[in-house]
């Protein structure tokens, strides 16, 4: 399986929690790399720009605010298989439905407040890690 790179956040639900230690522990024990990594407070226009894929559902309000509602911590994960391999250590999406071990399972709080993203393919990996991080931050 090839290297990938993909774009990682902790959202503002583990932060509060000061959950970045552990959920990180769980990402290096799957055999990924934190290659880049920084803390940073989203605005509202921010948070609603990144996941402006979801703006025509719902909660999408909700999903903007809560983004914005504390400071995240921004990573890229490298690893062979990363974008999937991530994502299985994320654990679905409804933390009801997460596997035992995951960090939604683990940690999310609800269906929302899931504790983490993770990019779902090449090419949303590639302009979601260049919307945080300039090329000279990313060091493999
Ligand atoms: P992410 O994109 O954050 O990695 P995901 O790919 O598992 O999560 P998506 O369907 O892309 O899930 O949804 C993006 C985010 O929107 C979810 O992680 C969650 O925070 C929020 N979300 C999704 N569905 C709901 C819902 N029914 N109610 C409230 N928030 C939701
Ligand atoms: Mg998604």
């Amino acid at each position: 399986m090839a290297t990938e790179r993909t774009l990682s956040i902790i959202k503002p639900d583990a932060t509060k929690r000061n959950l970045t230690g552990k959920i990180n522990a769980k990402f290096e024990d799957a055999g990924l790399r934190i290659v880049a990594q920084k803390r940073i407070h989203l605005t509202p226009a921010q948070a609603g720009e990144f996941y402006k894929v979801h703006a025509e559902r719902p909660f999408f309000a909700e999903l903007r605010d809560f983004m914005a509602s504390g400071p995240v911590v921004v990573q890229v994960l490298e690893g062979d298989g990363a974008i999937a391999k991530n994502r299985e250590v994320m654990g679905a999406t409804n933390p009801k439905d997460a596997a035992p071990g995951t960090v939604r399972a683990d940690f999310a709080e609800s269906v929302g407040e899931n504790s983490v993203h993770g990019s779902d393919a090449p090419e949303t990996a590639a302009e979601e890690i260049a919307y945080f991080f300039a090329g000279l931050e990313l060091v493999g």
